[in-house]
């Protein structure tokens, strides 16, 4: 089984807070953006002026498409003499630093007011909705439509896939199909897509995806049998990267009382052994 250097442990699911915002109600925090030259080293010299004024509970780095990148961070006061203009003007010391942006924390919160949102690839952008919510609309829409609903799931969830796919197919080059798909699922993980692990069958033609917490079904009700967006996501993703059509099911599911979801991705003249009696597959 291929867990992408992460403990595969069912019990050991960590999750990075999200960073938006930093409560720090007994002492003065800020946020911090730097602008700075995408140079190597400049990251470490904006990191470098901070130690003695700064303890850094949380940062981000990114690059922009003209040459210069962006630093932003959260940080609680060492000195109550600190203010937003004394940290301001001690990073714009450095040449290498273009421009920069303080906030103080009021009543104990500080807000990251320079980022208008996430973004998963340019120009797409993304949010961050608890996966109890996406869960639930899931299972509404189900409830209400029927085999509709889950049709409309899966195929919604396939679209996504193909459009994700694309992107990636770009951003993974031309290596063997089992590692890029390896790769995408590791971002997938990172990403909140549930502990996705990943078991190859036959290289380049057969997977087994084990979702360990699977975002699909993780607050759902009792009239759900499968999880079709994610498995039609899964199988568009894998036919992109494939440049070939792939066929689905998922033999085990958490919303007919296994432990964890299972689908398996196969190309069309592949076998799909391992199927049980409620699995749907092909589609
Ligand atoms: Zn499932």
């Amino acid at each position: 089984m291929f867990n992408w250097g992460i403990s595969g442990s069912l019990v050991n699911v960590i999750r990075r807070p999200y960073s938006g915002f930093y409560f720090s109600p007994d002492v003065k925090a800020y946020h911090m953006v730097v602008k700075i030259k995408d140079v190597p080293g400049s990251l470490s010299i904006v990191l470098s002026m901070l130690p003695d004024v700064i303890d850094l509970v949380d940062c981000v780095s990114y690059s922009l498409e003209d040459g210069t990148a962006i630093w932003s961070g959260f940080g609680r006061s060492l000195s109550p003499k600190e203010t937003e203009e004394s940290l301001k003007s001690l990073m714009m010391r450095s040449p290498l630093v273009l421009d920069c942006q303080v906030k103080e924390s009021v009543n104990g919160v500080v807000i990251d007011s320079f980022h208008k949102g996430l973004e998963v690839a340019p120009n797409r952008p993304a949010m961050v909705l608890p996966v109890a919510g996406f869960s639930r609309i899931c299972d509404h829409l189900a409830r209400i439509l029927g085999t509709g609903g889950e049709t409309v799931l899966f195929e919604e969830g396939s679209a996504l896939g193909k459009l994700t796919g694309r992107f990636l197919n770009e951003k993974l080059g031309k290596g063997k199909l089992d590692m890029r798909f390896m790769a995408a699922l590791g971002m997938y993980r990172a990403s909140g897509w549930g502990s996705l692990s990943i078991e190859v069958e036959r290289p380049g033609s057969k997977f087994r995806v084990t979702a360990a917490d699977c975002p699909e079904c993780a607050d759902a009700g009792r009239d759900r049998t499968e999880c079709g967006f994610i498995r039609g996501h899964l199988v568009s993703l894998i036919s992109m990267l494939a440049s070939e059509e792939f066929k689905s099911e998922e033999p085990r599911c958490r919303l007919r009382g296994d432990k964890t979801c299972e689908f398996v991705l196969a190309r069309q003249e592949d076998k799909m052994a391992g199927r049980r009696t409620g699995a749907r597959a092909g589609r």
